[in-house]
């Protein structure tokens, strides 16, 4: 019977969460919801310089804002804890013990300096600049003496002399030959274990069947590999997914523009926009359809469609998807998510709500990310609106957008509330009582009204502004 489906996260807290290790979450959580396994999060926190808990923070927080949960972790516990690495230095401490007790580890006391005096030896004389086993197999009374001298050791594993393989959902068979590494540190002189270590020590305990991460990982298997072998446990399932790359073809970074999901966010990208994009960039779906539901690409998900080759991120593209999303949602939940956006522009917002929503639902069309709305609602909000340019001042001194102007202030005096109706009721008398009809009436209240030629719709402009704005807006253009 084979196993449950159990796979993990491992982000470690020194930074924002980066789009390629959201990529990395997002495909491990898709694939444990197709094969209703577990999805394990677990916090890699033992570079303790550079590990925070503000870090960790936030990391869980863009986590959820992606709208990915976890069965087990931090903040949720589980069976197989604790989850953070920082937390489960005995566990190390003691599987250290066993290796050492049984020669698969030793200490090692030779100095940054002396290792790399070695390493350009080997590479002068044409061999591997790996580990020269100096430290291998030093007698306890040899050590006595380099302790005595204040030498704090490490820990190496003593790697094998073999060829490792390993069988990957991605890549297909991967080798290293023999030779190409050496005994490599498992224990700082600090006592915290190094990832490669501590990595296959929590995978094992926790119970993790697949391990999915990014191929700039591929080079850290062997070590993990050798650490599995020394252990004896058994090995997981590998899936190494290609790095996402720029346009230019290197690997995306701050260059390239925004990097950190938060980032995303504050601009205004939607999360399941950005789920749906970063799970396609190395994955397809076979119906070749890119809008796809979290639902589909739970069902379809399939390691036998993830790309070989590193994937590009395309910023446009993301936009465009993004808009995608935002003409697929609920006005009343689209104007929800865009008045933080629309308080951060100072805009006073009417205290009808259902005015908001007409605003929001006028400019739903024009906008590719949140942030969109400030420019798209501009006219409904600006003090100052000045001519779009200045040809537009020849359409407002004709003769016939003059009677119209005239007219339109008169009407004004006829009701109190400028409403949408009102405003309309008002344009056909004034067609009626100048003559001018069609665009040359309805174009010049426009440009007059907003210094624009195009926008959204005139008469919720006229609703928002108020009889009093109007007014004073046209005669701005009256020329006496
Ligand atoms: N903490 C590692 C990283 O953030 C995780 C690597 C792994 O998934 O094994 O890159």
């Amino acid at each position: 019977m084979t196993k449950p489906v159990r796979v993990r996260f491992a982000p470690s807290p020194t930074g924002n969460l980066h789009i390629g290790n959201a990529r990395t979450a997002i495909l491990n959580w898709i694939f444990a919801r197709h094969a209703k396994g577990t999805s394990v999060l677990r916090i890699e926190d033992t570079d303790l310089e550079r590990s925070t808990k503000e870090s960790e923070q936030s990391i869980l927080q863009d986590l959820r804002w992606l709208g990915l949960d976890w069965d087990e972790g931090p903040e949720v516990g589980g069976d197989f804890g604790p989850y953070r690495q920082s937390e489960r230095l005995e566990r190390y401490l003691y599987l250290t013990n066993k290796l050492l007790t049984e020669g698969k580890a030793f200490h090692c006391y030779c100095e940054p300096d002396e290792l790399e005096k070695a390493r350009q030896e080997a590479i002068k004389s044409g061999k591997q600049p790996v580990y020269n086993g100096r430290c291998r197999n030093l007698t306890a009374e040899q050590r006595r003496e380099l302790e005595q001298q204040g030498k704090k050791p490490v820990i190496r594993l003593r790697f094998p002399d073999h060829a490792f393989t390993f069988q990957d959902l991605v890549k297909g068979e991967v080798t290293f030959p023999a030779g190409d590494l050496g005994d490599f540190v498992i224990v700082r002189a600090d006592g915290i274990p190094t990832y490669n270590y501590a990595v296959v020590i929590d995978d094992v305990d926790m119970q993790i069947t697949h391990v999915v991460r990014g191929d700039d990982h591929v080079a850290n298997t062997p070590k993990q590999l050798a650490v599995y072998e020394a252990l004896g446990f058994e090995k997981p399932v590998f899936a190494h997914i290609p790095m996402i790359l720029g346009e230019d073809k290197t690997r995306l970074s701050k260059r390239h523009g925004a990097t950190s999901v938060d980032q995303y966010a504050q601009d205004g990208f939607l999360p399941q926009a950005l789920v749906n994009y970063l799970s396609l960039l190395s994955w397809s779906s076979e119906t070749g359809d890119e809008i796809l539901s979290l639902q589909r690409l739970i069902e379809e998900f399939d390691f036998g469609r993830v790309s070989r080759s590193p994937a590009v991120f395309d910023p446009v593209k993301l936009r465009w998807m993004n808009g995608m999303y935002i003409r697929s949602i609920d006005i009343s939940r689209l104007t929800d998510l865009c008045v933080p956006f629309l308080h951060k522009a100072d805009y006073v917002l009417p205290e009808n709500r259902e005015l908001l929503e007409k605003i929001v639902a006028g400019v739903q069309e024009k906008m590719e990310v949140l942030q969109d709305v400030v420019a798209a609602t501009r006219v409904f909000f600006a003090d100052e609106l000045e001519l779009e340019n200045e040809e537009l001042s020849a359409v407002l001194k004709k003769e016939s957008t003059q009677k119209v102007l005239w007219s339109f202030v008169r009407q004004c005096q006829t009701f109190q509330l400028m409403t949408g109706d009102n405003f309309r009721k008002t344009v056909k008398v004034i067609g009626k009582e100048t003559g001018v009809i069609g665009r040359d009436l309805w174009m010049p209240l426009r440009i007059a009204l907003t210094g624009q030629e195009h926008g959204p719709d005139l008469p919720l402009i006229a609703e928002i502004f108020g009889k009093e704005k109007c007014v004073a807006q046209i005669k701005k253009w009256i020329i006496e």
